[in-house]
């Protein structure tokens, strides 16, 4: 309830059960949030306000989809049709990429991420290459698309930051050699590192990277298939001068890595690391396929690792040591990459069974290290290190999920998190907060009133 019509009003809701990782599990617990933060968050209340909002179920940290490409989720479906490998699927990718414009892109986008708002999730890091017209020509303004990702976050009521990434070249050879970009491709393209650097500048972010309250400007090394060694530390560079996220694609494929060292005769995180782009504000995306040097190289600089299991599995990329990196000091966060699903509850709980099936143990992760993943670490990769967390000061952001659904029904409170993680799924979130403002309630979409109406139209608008 609203105790005041501005845009600092002070709102108070009680959750029946509620869960971050620095406040554990606790019952009954009084949130309170005036303009876009929260001021107190009191477990053990005995006493409500008359005015306090009743959040039944489980109550968390807004979930950070910490890898997506937006435009993926037009190949949902379509791309189980056939067989093929990650090559194969990438060429549908590209026919995708290739028939988006700003208006359509607009479209897309706001609809994907408004199923992401009903999933829980409350902000975003878009990796967007997509960034030209058709061959390449870049449109009047050069960063309209870049710009479309940004208000389509917006219309959808979630957080997002724009992964502007850098893709200089067409892929690796066998041999090594760094191929020019070619057909869809073109349209990812700048000049050079320079030239992407100049355009991103003219985003408009302030010192701090922000693009305003809801948005911030990251970067991104598409992969070492895509950018030169020599190309990443003007990347680099303007990632310290905003202090933005750095991410970047990392030993998906097996057949990466074999060109990697024909090429430099180094893995792709010695690459990565030797052009200063490891470090505890960037972010690994996969890491599938490395060796022990490899995982002691990004844990000890403490760099994220972005997993995406149902990504990794749809496109049988493998399963990465994910308990190994953790150990190793590298925060795991969690993303929804290709859209195959969008579901990070999903996410989470294959962390856990991705390992329990590669090493016939159980008990890997915690059900809270797997919520951390999906929260706090996932916001911390992508920006915004005062989200991700129910505490006084905080971004008064959060998810609430269902314990009386057909999946979580006979939860018992004391392991109410496992619950979440290990059986809901992303139709028991009832309730999403973003910045103190209701974007979710009762499992409806406030700002975008019929979602699947809003993506099959995208969609089909995609494929005519
Ligand atoms: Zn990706």
């Amino acid at each position: 309830m609203s105790r005041a019509g501005s845009e600092h009003a002070i709102r108070v809701w009680l959750a029946e059960l509620a869960w971050s990782p620095a406040l554990g599990l606790r019952a009954e617990v009084l949130i309170e949030a005036a303009g876009d933060r929260f001021t107190a968050v009191t477990p053990d209340v005995e006493q409500a306000p008359a005015d306090a909002v009743r959040l039944a179920g489980l109550t968390m940290p807004g979930l950070a989809n910490a890898h997506s490409h937006a435009f993926h989720r037009a190949l949902r479906g379509i791309t189980q049709a056939s067989r093929g490998t990650f090559w194969t699927w990438r060429e549908r990718m590209y026919e995708v990429a290739d028939r988006l414009d700003p208006d359509s892109y607009l479209d897309l986008a706001t609809a994907t991420y408004a199923e992401m708002a009903l999933a829980g999730v409350s902000c975003v890091g878009e990796f967007h290459y997509l960034h030209h017209g058709a061959g390449g020509t870049p449109y009047d303004d050069p960063n309209q698309m870049g710009r479309a990702m940004i208000e389509a976050a917006s219309r959808a009521g979630v957080r997002i930051t724009l992964l502007d990434t850098c893709y200089l070249s067409g892929g690796l050879a066998a041999d090594g050699r760094q191929q020019p970009l070619e057909g869809p491709q073109l349209r990812f393209g700048d000049a050079d590192s320079a030239a992407w650097a100049a355009r991103v500048d003219a985003l408009g972010a302030d010192a701090n990277g922000a693009l305003g309250p809801y948005a911030r400007a990251g970067a991104a090394v598409h992969s070492v298939r895509a950018v030169p060694p020599g190309q990443m530390p003007e990347v680099v560079a303007w990632s310290h001068r905003y202090g933005a996220p750095l991410h970047a694609h990392l030993s998906e494929q097996v057949a990466e890595n074999r060109a990697c060292l024909a090429a430099h005769r180094a893995t792709p995180a010695e690459v990565l690391g030797a052009a200063g782009a490891l470090g505890p504000r960037s972010t690994a995306v996969h890491a599938t396929h490395l060796t022990s040097s490899d995982i002691g190289l990004l844990g000890g600089l403490r760099c994220h690792v972005c997993l995406c299991p149902t990504t990794e599995a749809d496109l049988a990329d493998g399963i990465g040591p994910a308990r190994a990196m953790a150990d190793a000091g590298s925060p795991l966060t969690l993303g929804s990459d290709s859209q195959a699903v969008i579901d990070l509850l999903e996410e989470a709980r294959r962390v856990e069974l991705g390992e329990r099936l590669a090493s016939s143990e159980r008990g890997h992760f915690t059900a809270a290290e797997l919520a951390t993943a999906a929260t706090e670490a996932g916001h911390a990769s992508l920006g915004w290190p005062d989200a991700g967390e129910l505490v006084p000061g905080g971004l008064a952001d959060f998810c609430t999920v269902a314990l009386d659904s057909p999946r979580t029904a006979g939860a018992s409170a004391a392991t109410a998190l496992e619950s979440v993680i290990f059986a809901a799924s992303a139709t028991d979130i009832r309730h999403l907060v973003v910045g103190g403002r209701e974007v979710v309630a009762d499992g409806r979409h406030l700002l975008v009133p019929d979602v699947p109406a809003a993506l099959a139209a995208a969609i089909a608008a995609v494929h005519r």
